[in-house]
């Protein structure tokens, strides 16, 4: 079970962002995951603490260096004492879904490395990345961002986090359907009104519409997912 996070980035703040707000914020605040954030940057031995340099034949824009980022890998293994399972977040890498988040709650201690710039240099991904995941099909100017996308991803998963394990188990894409519709006070909003059955109060028939809505949204808005699912 998953119990450390080790983000290496060149903008920690960023990062640390998600300790701060909401049901994730929360569940770091209360031990559920140690998460910590590391400066790429410290790890440079050039005096103007450069991470970048140009790219070998040519091309533009720069490319981070090998090695600050493999000595900001060795300080998480001696600091947690074991090899943390790398993930690089790339453009490139296999695209996240719930279920490959469910997959890495499996490993004890995770570490993601955020790209900046055109990227890194490819010696270092294949000498310590274990796996590299997209958040999808366009570009994004820093792994930061998917970084937080896939930690808020897992930890939404993990006892603590959520009140219970029915409030992600139910949603969109756990069970490979997206979610059915949903409702709240008051009853008639601006004359439309909440499905009848919502307030019948039987929970069977309720939870078998709730099943054929959440078919049917997916059949509507998601093809593709039921082909996924052999349906
Ligand atoms: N030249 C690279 C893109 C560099 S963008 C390419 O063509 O693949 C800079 C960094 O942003 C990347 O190193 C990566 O860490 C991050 N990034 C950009 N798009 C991403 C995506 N879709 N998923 C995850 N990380 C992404």
């Amino acid at each position: 079970m998953l119990e450390t996070i080790d983000v290496l980035t060149l903008f920690p703040s960023m990062c640390e962002m998600i300790t701060l707000t909401g049901v994730v914020g929360r569940g770091i605040k209360n031990g559920i995951i140690d998460f910590k954030c590391h400066q790429i940057r410290d790890f440079s031995k050039d005096k103007h603490r450069r991470v970048d340099d140009a790219p070998y034949g040519g091309g533009s824009g720069m490319i981070m260096q090998a090695e600050p980022i493999f000595l900001a890998f060795e300080h998480i293994f001696r600091l947690r004492g074991a090899k943390p399972y790398l993930i690089y977040m790339s453009a490139k890498g296999e695209n996240l879904t719930q279920g490959l988040a469910k997959n890495l709650l499996n490993h004890k201690h995770l570490a993601i490395l955020c790209g900046r710039y055109e990227g890194i240099d490819e010696r270092v991904i294949e000498t310590i990345v274990n796996k590299e995941i997209s958040i999808g099909d366009y570009v994004v100017s820093g792994g930061e961002l998917p970084a937080l996308v896939l930690v808020d991803c897992i930890m939404r998963m993990m006892p603590g986090t959520l009140s219970c394990k029915s409030s992600f188990e139910n949603e969109s894409h756990y069970n490979g359907y997206l979610e059915h519709p949903q409702y709240t006070r008051p009853e008639i909003w601006r004359g439309k009104r909440v499905p009848e059955i919502l307030l019948s109060g039987d929970h069977e028939k309720i939870n078998h519409w709730k099943l054929l809505q959440s078919y049917e949204k997916t059949k509507k808005l998601r093809p593709d997912l039921l082909a996924l699912n052999k349906i």
